[in-house]
């Protein structure tokens, strides 16, 4: 099967490198100079897989052990530096509780008292307080080396500065690109992150995708302040850690934009003092080191969009990874593989596509977080 990839971050190179591996001829094609320079690149780097959803658990804890695998020791991809969650009463520190084993980390309550002891910045809240072990920062540029790798070894060509213009499937399957050249597919996966929607739309397929910016700044704060990853969830979520002698801060903004690789607000010194003064008011004073931004891409329902499109025969999705791609795209990457190369596949497997079929029945809006 000669097998098209369009975009390099890493949804895309999740895919290629598990077609790749399975003796199928893969062309992946990404706009940027440089693979892995949209959001693959630009987020937190944090592992939290504790969503208490059907999907995140599942395809982390297999993403961490392909990780593992083609890297040869977890070190080399992922720190267990543990983390403290926030969340506002006892069912939703269940549901976290339930997430977490899912995901294959441990979400423990622990007293206040002991979270602030750990995180010294903590304000007076009354959240509940969890200790996630086994939580930890993931070396983005580690991972898409090694996909890369991979997918290269397996006779895959990785090519940047290929922006895709066009598909097109009659009267022969093949993409356009920007400068003329036609690519000719089999089987073709869309994997642009952002632009995923604008793609599967020129093919007349809505995935219902949305890419939504949000905020990453660096403080100039003490990171032994900060102490380990802490996470607010909930109404006033925000969540920092300790980064490069300060503080890493997202004020979990969420604003609803075209694809792009978006400047930051003119705001965000207002958004991130909203965000840090319930949570971290010590904080909102402290000089910004940096700031940056980049797209999220979500369903309205907020569940991924995943597998080959019953609609479409050959064409399949590894999109709408929304805040979670690093943890679990590069499971949802190889089950897309395995789909499209028609593998039989065990029940798990089987329920997570089904949960993430790309033509499912989606809300009219995007759901709340
Ligand atoms: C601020 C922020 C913080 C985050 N923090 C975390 C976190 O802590 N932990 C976590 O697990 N996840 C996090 N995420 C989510 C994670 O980064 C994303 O889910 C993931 O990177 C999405 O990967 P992707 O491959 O789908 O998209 P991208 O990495 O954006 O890759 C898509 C690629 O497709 C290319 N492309 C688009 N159109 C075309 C075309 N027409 N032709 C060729 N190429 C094309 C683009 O150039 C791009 O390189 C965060 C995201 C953001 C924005």
């Amino acid at each position: 099967m000669r097998a098209l990839v369009i975009g390099g971050g890493i949804a895309g190179l999740s895919v290629a490198s598990a077609l790749a591996e399975r003796g199928h001829a893969v062309t992946l094609l990404e706009a940027e100079p440089a693979l892995g320079t949209h959001s693959s690149a630009r987020n937190a780097q944090i592992w939290l897989p504790v969503d208490d959803d059907a999907t995140t658990g599942p395809l982390a804890r297999r993403s961490a052990a392909r990780m593992t695998a083609l890297l040869g020791e977890e070190a080399a991809w992922l720190r267990r530096t543990g983390a403290l969650a926030l969340v506002r009463g006892e069912t939703e520190a269940a549901a976290m509780a339930r997430g977490a084993a899912r995901g294959g980390v441990e979400a423990r309550p622990i007293p206040m008292a002991e979270a602030r002891a750990r995180c010294p910045a903590l304000g007076p809240l009354e959240d509940e307080a969890l200790e996630v072990i086994g939580a930890g920062v993931l070396d983005p540029h580690a991972m898409l080396e090694a996909l890369a790798r991979r997918a290269r070894a397996g006779g895959a060509t990785l090519r940047t500065g290929a922006r895709v213009q066009e598909v097109c499937l009659h009267p022969r399957r093949e993409a356009r690109l920007s400068g003329g050249e036609r690519v000719a597919f089999d089987a073709l996966v869309i994997a642009a992150g952002a632009w995923a929607g604008a793609l599967g739309a020129g093919l007349g397929l809505d995935a219902h995708l949305v890419p939504l910016r949000r905020h990453l700044a660096v403080l100039e704060a003490s990171p032994a302040e900060a102490g380990t990853i802490v996470w607010r969830f909930g109404d006033e979520s925000v969540y920092w850690r300790p980064e490069s002698g300060g503080v890493l801060v997202s004020p979990c903004d969420e604003v609803a934009l075209a694809p792009c690789l978006p400047a930051p607000a003119d705001d965000v010194a207002e958004r991130l003092v909203a965000a840090l003064r319930p949570a971290a008011p010590r904080w909102i004073d402290a000089p910004l080191r940096t700031a940056w931004a980049c797209l999220r891409t979500y369903a309205h329902d907020r569940e991924l969009v995943l597998g080959p499109d019953p609609r479409l025969d050959g064409v399949a999705w590894v999109a709408g990874l929304g805040g979670r791609g690093m943890t679990v795209g590069v499971a949802a990457g190889e089950l897309c593989a395995r789909a499209l190369a028609g593998e039989p596949l065990d029940d798990e497997s089987a329920a997570l596509l089904a949960r993430a079929r790309p033509d499912r029945a989606q809300p009219s809006g995007l759901c709340e977080p």
